[in-house]
């Protein structure tokens, strides 16, 4: 792999003194996102998987500049629900020729106000596509005139990732029964859907330690190309390319993965589509955040700062471990302290890392938190009215404010006296 394009980018690689200065320009907290990184994440997974279409997964970060930067380097978009859909194609509009091509909406139990939007946006876009996970939504679209491009997800009874919350694999919740989907694919091609292709997706966080997961859903999808009683013209098997959070795990081995994906697969006369959310846009993302409190107990060092889990929500949800470091000038000249880094939440859940051997944090100092790019700001609340921070893209070296911070005001906007 050429250095130019590191298969993982560290937190230590981020330039301190840099960041340092986009805190003080933005203020505290701070999302950054590097779109050259995105873009290199982008060309390595697309030179891995050179016959497969990427699509990535907006779940992950929607931010317009990601979107557009993607979609100019030919990915196409899944969605996760109307709202991304229609952000999907207005970031799409003057990159693609056909916008609604690169886009397919992922159906999940879809509330009828999804459905009713994209069937619409539809009408606009009538190469997108849909993937339903239901029986039932077949029917929905077909009461709402919908008989475009379908695809049907499957659950293949195979779960994978980093953590519980995440393996959708085998979750009765997602997709058809496996040994439902011929049937339904018949079914959808006898009621006039342009039947496309089949979809499944294990989990978040595959790693390069354990492939026989991934290598069993791909076989599952291989078999049931081959079983389709309709030509299909793509095989997606989901996302969850991992990443490196610990400063110790490497990175994903892609070829690898490439290699077992087109092994498992087999013979299909289908083309094969990926859809990595995390990979493309995790370690392109730092959340920078001040320290406003450092208090001495028996137990530990508590660093108060301004971010919480309002802000990134993964360390108290998935119990995900996001590497921090401190920016100060002497940072590499302070005592090493034991520390736990804490928000200003009121929750006891809202806890960044502890145990932490970080230096001997000073009020005022700045924390990067590392991989803040993938599900940092996607899911961040107003919890305890604290408004969401700002986000500043960096692009061919320049800086620039992508996302206001909130305010105040913006907590109480949509109430009505
Ligand atoms: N595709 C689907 C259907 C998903 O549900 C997800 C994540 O939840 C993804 C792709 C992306 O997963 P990741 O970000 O781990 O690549």
């Amino acid at each position: 792999m050429s250095t130019a394009n590191p298969a993982v980018r560290r937190l230590d690689d981020w330039d301190a003194e840099r960041l340092r200065a986009l805190r003080d320009e933005y203020d505290s907290p701070l999302y950054v996102l590097d779109l050259n990184r995105v873009r290199e994440n982008y060309r390595r997974l697309a030179r891995a998987f050179p016959d497969a279409d990427v699509r990535y997964a907006a779940k992950a970060n929607t931010l317009r500049h990601a979107l557009a930067a993607l979609g100019e380097s030919g990915a196409g978009i899944e969605c996760a629900s109307a709202g991304e859909v229609a952000r999907a194609l207005d970031a799409l509009r003057g990159v693609a020729d056909d916008p609604g091509a690169r886009v397919q909406y992922t159906a999940v139990n879809p509330p009828d106000v999804d459905l009713d939007t994209v069937v619409e946006l539809w009408n606009d876009f009538s190469a997108l596509t849909v993937t339903v996970g239901a029986e039932d939504t077949v029917d929905r679209l077909e009461e709402r005139g919908y008989d475009g491009r379908l695809c049907v997800r499957v659950n293949p009874g195979v779960g994978a990732g980093h953590h519980e919350k995440v393996r959708t694999g085998a979750n009765a919740k997602f997709g058809v029964p496996y040994d439902r989907a011929t049937d339904l694919l018949a079914d959808a091609a006898d009621r006039g859907f342009d039947v496309v292709g089949i979809h499944a997706h294990a989990g978040s966080g595959i790693s390069g330690d354990d492939l026989s997961a991934h290598r069993e859903l791909v076989s599952r999808m291989g078999d049931l190309v081959r079983d389709s009683p309709v030509d299909l013209e793509f095989v997606d098997i989901g996302g969850g390319f991992g990443v490196p959070y610990g400063p110790d795990e490497n990175p994903l081995d892609l070829d690898a993965v490439a290699e077992a994906t087109r092994e498992a697969l087999g013979d299909v006369d289908a083309r094969l589509a990926i859809e990595p959310g995390r990979y493309l846009v995790a370690d392109a993302g730092v959340l920078l955040t001040d320290v406003n409190t450092v208090k001495e107990t028996a137990a530990t060092t508590v660093v108060g700062v301004d971010a919480g889990m309002t802000t990134l929500l993964r360390p108290a949800m998935y119990d995900a471990s996001h590497r921090i470091r401190n920016l100060a000038t002497d940072a590499d000249g302070r005592d090493t302290v034991s520390q736990t880094v804490t928000g200003p939440i009121c929750e006891s859940a809202d806890v960044f890392g502890s145990d932490l051997d970080l230096p001997a944090p000073e009020r005022g100092d700045v924390l990067a938190l590392g991989n803040a790019g993938a599900y940092g700001y996607e899911m961040a609340s107003q919890y305890n009215s604290r408004p969401r921070p700002a986000t500043v893209v960096l692009d061919r070296g320049e800086a620039c404010l992508a996302r206001r911070r909130e305010t105040v005001d913006d907590l109480t906007r949509l109430e009505e006296l």
